[in-house]
């Protein structure tokens, strides 16, 4: 299963609630999700558990059961027709347009997290955390887009909004702002789901930053072992290694003949500390550099 899916499943799963809030998740369904004509209001879904919540929602508030049906396509379908149409919108203070979440409907503050929840099972989708951070409302309505992006906004989570093939589309990208919704909206169980996969991610990160700058130490240190060579081989063919002290000598040689080893493994070698290898490094790089100037 998805995780959308799953922050659905764990949605529907929680109690109807008080009146209000019954009434507002309706709102957020119908107005994110509906398709309403004259006589009909129609609300189509993919999933199962969606469609029942809308059907107990209707059957809560208005005490008839909708139509319910299957598509060719495999969508469930619920639709109203005849009088109870206009019922129900006037009820969720939907009866006229623009359709929009009027304030009526939010007036209890328990009653906006119901808006958003109805929204998302109308038109939401949340990716796995796996994958990305993204979660997002559709709907065709752009004055109500507007309206959930207000309520989202009172709880500290600010949605852009942008148009997709003619649909108005909220969408957050920020991680932390998922978090609270999924919070908002009832998904707890799923909310904990997504901080996991994120501190599992950020671990990981950071152990591939670390060795991402490993892998940087090893190429700084080949880069100077290069060089060092590059200075040994000039000296030698300019002006020979006769012109070495010993402990020079010995460092060169050592360093020609071991281009991986580094300078403190060379120091372990010859029997010096790391500070004196790299002493006697800098005498031999400063007696090529001064050949150049020759
Ligand atoms: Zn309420």
């Amino acid at each position: 299963m998805s995780f959308a899916s799953e922050v659905k499943y764990e949605i529907v799963k929680n109690e109807l609630g008080d009146i209000c809030c019954i009434r507002a998740e309706l709102a957020g369904m119908v107005g994110a999700g509906a398709v309403i004509t004259p006589g009909k209001l129609r609300f189509k879904t993919e999933k199962g558990v969606v469609a029942q919540r809308f059907f107990q929602l209707i059957k809560r508030l208005y005490n008839f059961e909708p139509e319910s049906a299957m598509t060719d396509g495999g969508l469930f379908d619920v639709v109203v027709t005849g009088d109870n149409v206009l019922k129900i919108l006037r009820d969720l203070k939907m009866a006229t347009t623009p359709i929009r979440i009027q304030n009526e409907i939010t007036r209890n503050e328990c009653c906006n997290a119901s808006v958003i929840k109805g929204a998302f099972l109308g038109g939401g989708s949340v990716s796995n955390p796996q994958k990305g951070y993204h979660a997002e409302i559709t709907t065709s309505r752009f004055a109500l887009s507007k309206d959930l992006a207000d309520i989202l906004n009172k709880y500290g989570i600010s949605p852009k909004q942008i148009i997709r093939n003619g649909t108005h589309v909220l969408y957050i990208k920020e991680s932390e702002q998922i978090e609270n919704f999924l919070a908002l909206i009832g998904a707890h169980n799923n909310m904990m789901e997504f901080l996991n996969v994120k501190i599992e991610k950020d671990m990981r990160n950071t152990t591939n930053r670390r060795s991402n700058c490993e892998a940087a130490n090893v190429i700084k240190a080949a880069q100077a072992g290069f060089e060092q060579r590059n200075a040994i081989i000039k000296i030698k063919t300019m002006v020979g290694f006769d012109s070495l002290s010993p402990e020079l000598l010995e460092l060169a040689v050592m360093r020609l003949n071991h281009s991986d080893l580094s300078l403190s493994e060379i120091g372990t070698r010859l029997g010096v500390s790391k500070s004196c290898v790299n002493h006697r490094m800098r005498k031999l790089l400063s007696i090529a550099n001064g050949l150049e100037d020759m």
